[in-house]
């Protein structure tokens, strides 16, 4: 199964990317996930994405376009595999196109996340991330059965240094004007699906189980 995961910062893309992987057995492939790796790694890579992910705007799309396009060709993506927070401008969707296309292959579906802005503002904020395992939290919405520490791994949970009101409002700003008109590039190649995000997290799965059977 070959998905997009398609929803402004907050919508529950990685949550849910996280509990489709474990069912269906295929890797989640997030751009931010790889991007903060790097970051962290301190390698050319990271230092060219430090700034932008730190001012909440949008890392050039060759960077990603390059990264998703290797990231493709892996073993481990033979299978199928769901893309969490790529494509975010339409070039880069087009690049996608030409890169599946490229590699024989077909999307089946993109599950857009339909969330409230106010609703986001609070996801993010109260957000926290496991550094050792990468599961999400929520302090409100799905904590952990002992504050700070991951109940998966016992891992250290920390807040992300763009998850602060003044770059999530940068964040979401971007994505209006750059991720939101995906939808129509998707919807005129019949894939989109769109997902009440509004819901609580196994109202959302099972509503995203429903949309892939029907796909
Ligand atoms: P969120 O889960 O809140 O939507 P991500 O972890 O997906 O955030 O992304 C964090 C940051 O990484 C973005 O604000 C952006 O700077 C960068 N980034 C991630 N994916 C992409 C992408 N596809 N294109 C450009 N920048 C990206
Ligand atoms: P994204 O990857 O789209 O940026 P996340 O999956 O990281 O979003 O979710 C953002 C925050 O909202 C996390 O703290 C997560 O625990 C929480 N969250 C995810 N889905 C829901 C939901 N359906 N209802 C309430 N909170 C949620
Ligand atoms: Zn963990």
């Amino acid at each position: 199964m070959k998905l997009i995961l398609l929803g402004p910062p907050g919508a529950g893309k990685g949550t849910q990317a996280k509990m489709l992987t474990e069912r269906f057995g295929i890797p989640q492939i997030s751009t931010g996930d790889i991007l903060r790796a790097a970051v962290k790694a301190g390698t050319p890579l990271g230092q060219q994405a430090k700034a932008c992910m730190d001012a909440g705007t949008l890392v050039p799309d060759a960077v990603v376009v390059g990264i998703v396009r290797d990231r493709l060709q892996e073993a481990d993506c033979q299978a199928g595999f769901i893309l969490d927070g790529f494509p975010r401008t339409v070039p880069q969707a087009e690049a996608l196109d030409a890169t599946l296309a490229g590699l024989g292959k077909e999307l089946d579906a993109v599950l857009s996340l339909e969330v409230d802005v106010e609703a986001l503002v609070e996801r993010l904020t109260g957000r926290r991330t496991c550094r050792e395992c990468g599961r999400g939290y929520h302090v409100k919405f799905d904590p952990p059965r002992q504050a700070g520490i991951c109940d998966a791994c016992g891992g250290e949970l920390f807040q992300r240094d763009d998850d602060q009101e003044t770059t999530i409002r940068k964040r979401l700003e971007v994505y209006q004007a750059q991720t939101a008109p995906l939808a129509d590039h998707y919807q005129k190649h019949d894939l989109l699906t769109r997902v009440d995000g509004m819901q609580e997290i196994g109202s959302v799965q099972q509503q995203l189980l429903a949309a892939l059977r029907a796909a």
